[in-house]
């Protein structure tokens, strides 16, 4: 199995609780190594252009103006099956739903402040990767 990239971001309910450390034990624990990341505040544009592929859901602005609500943690990380990995680590998308020892099992707080973002497949891993950061800006 080749080495993978997948993007993650710490989202602002774990960065106020102050879980970043935590989660990134989670990630680390679980073989995926973190080859970029920065703390960043995101403008609305930022947000909305993240989750673009959500514009019409009903949750969307709801989720926009939490994903702004303080600051976010982005990642690359990289391991074998690195994609398919991180969302077995992150648990499911409803923390009610999450299985035992997932990061959204022990962290989250509901479904929208979920605590993390993991791609869900590695073309969307590329681009969401290519979004954020710069290629120096990754050390693998
Ligand atoms: N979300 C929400 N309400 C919902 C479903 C999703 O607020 O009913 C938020 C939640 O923060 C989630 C994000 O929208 O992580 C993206 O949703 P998706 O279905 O892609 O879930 P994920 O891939 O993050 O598990």
């Amino acid at each position: 199995m080749a080495i993978e990239r997948t993007f993650s971001i710490i989202k602002p309910d774990a960065t106020r609780r102050n879980l970043t450390g935590a989660i990134n034990a989670k990630i680390e624990g679980a073989g995926l190594r973190i080859v970029g990341q920065k703390r960043v505040k995101w403008a609305k544009a930022d947000a909305e252009a993240f989750y673009a592929v959500h514009k019409e859901r009903p949750f969307f602005n709801d989720l926009v103006a939490f994903m702004i609500s303080g600051p976010v943690v982005v990642q690359v990380l990289e391991g074998e099956n690195a994609v398919a990995r991180y969302r077995e680590v992150m648990g499911a998308t409803n923390p009610a739903n999450a299985a035992a020892g997932t990061i959204r099992k022990e962290f989250a707080e509901s479904i929208e402040a979920n605590s993390v973002h993991g791609s869900d497949s590695p073309e969307n891993a590329k681009i969401e990767i290519a979004q954020v950061f710069k290629p120096d800006e990754i050390v693998g």
